[in-house]
């Protein structure tokens, strides 16, 4: 974890900690230890290697701390209870706009369908709004091929993921659950390029056809949302489309109104926005 308490309850990010000062868990109020090496980012650990939150792992890659750290700090890994505070996992983001809280979930490894819906049933059933953002750019195991069908307009991108390494459980989700009430949206963030269906054939007539970038070498990294009715079918979908430069450009006027609304909060109320 990136963020810890002090005994007086302060938050302290990991690089501004200090060796011989004590820090606990924000949630559980374990001990947390300083790991400082050189090959993952800094952190804290629990010290009883027992993490509260068993979804809060593999969250050390560059990419996703680049993400989260374009956001005011105290809206970074909030900690969020349920109703009856038996239950508690660590947002990467959690902002409230006009009233309404926003959690982003940025994924960098791969997660199971099981646990997908029970991160999106937690955050939701509080009433938050919900984004997750998938890193498909730097996967390896396996690699996320997605073709673009056709040439993109502004802001739209006709796309294939016809491969094998193709997330499964985003083909079926229940989209009357999730997608039609607007309040839970999935973004990827993919390096593609134009796509073309090749047709191969044997002499024995047997055919089939495989989709191939048409210049392998063209390629580019964008953010794309599957509009929502695509959402039960990721081998051929329709999406909304920005360039890196515009996301990046969208998270940070988001961060930007956290911040001025937490700003306000604080002035109303002298406490901070997060939990
Ligand atoms: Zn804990």
């Amino acid at each position: 974890m990136y963020y810890a308490s002090d005994k007086s309850g302060n938050r302290v990010f990991i690089d501004n900690a200090q060796k011989g000062i004590d820090y606990y868990c924000p949630a559980c109020k374990a001990k947390m230890i300083m790991k400082c090496g050189n090959i993952v980012a800094h952190h804290f650990s629990h010290k009883a290697r027992k993490l509260c939150d068993p979804w809060y792992k593999d969250r050390m890659s560059d990419w996703h701390r680049k993400l989260q750290s374009m956001f005011p700090e105290d809206c970074q890994e909030v900690t969020v209870w349920n109703d009856s505070h038996s239950e508690v996992h660590f947002a990467d983001v959690m902002f409230s706009h006009k009233g309404t809280g926003h959690v982003l979930e940025f994924q960098h490894s791969p997660i199971t369908r099981k646990e997908f819906i029970s991160r999106s049933s937690f955050y939701l059933g509080l009433g938050y709004k919900l984004t997750w953002i998938f890193d498909f750019c730097e996967c390896e195991k396996p690699k996320k091929i997605l073709y673009t069908r056709k040439n993109t307009t502004e802001h739209e991108i006709d796309l294939v993921w016809p491969g094998s390494d193709r997330v499964r459980f985003l083909d079926n989700l229940d989209r009357f659950q999730y997608a039609e009430i607007g309040n839970f949206h999935i973004v990827f963030h993919i390096c593609t390029g134009l796509g073309e269906e090749v047709e191969h054939s044997l002499d024995n007539g047997f055919s089939w056809s495989t989709w191939e970038y048409v210049n392998p070498f063209q390629k580019e990294y964008c953010f794309v949302e599957p509009r929502s009715m695509c959402l039960d079918n990721l081998a051929d979908f329709e999406a909304i489309y920005y360039d890196e430069e515009e996301f990046y450009e969208l998270l940070s006027i988001t961060a930007n109104r956290a911040k001025r609304e937490r700003n306000n909060k604080a002035n109303a109320t002298g406490t901070p926005c997060h939990k």
